[in-house]
């Protein structure tokens, strides 16, 4: 039997393992669709079937901006 500071805890730690500093976006294998192709239907393997997957950002300060040289 856990203490509710336990579970807490536990809650805590799986929040910042899953959760914290990610983000979804659509698959980039499969863009996002689930299958690796829309006719012979192979499970994409990259995210399971999902058509998502998870990702951490990069540090957006000092991100290169795309310029456009007109
Ligand atoms: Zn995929």
């Amino acid at each position: 039997m856990l203490s509710f500071k336990e579970r807490k805890q536990i809650r805590a730690e799986h929040y910042f393992r899953f959760e914290f500093g990610w983000k979804q976006r659509s698959c980039s294998a499969c863009n996002g669709s689930g299958y690796y192709d829309s006719s012979a239907h192979p499970l994409c393997g990259a995210c399971e079937g999902t058509g998502k997957e998870k990702y951490k950002p990069e540090h957006h300060r000092g991100y290169p901006l795309a310029q456009r040289s007109s």
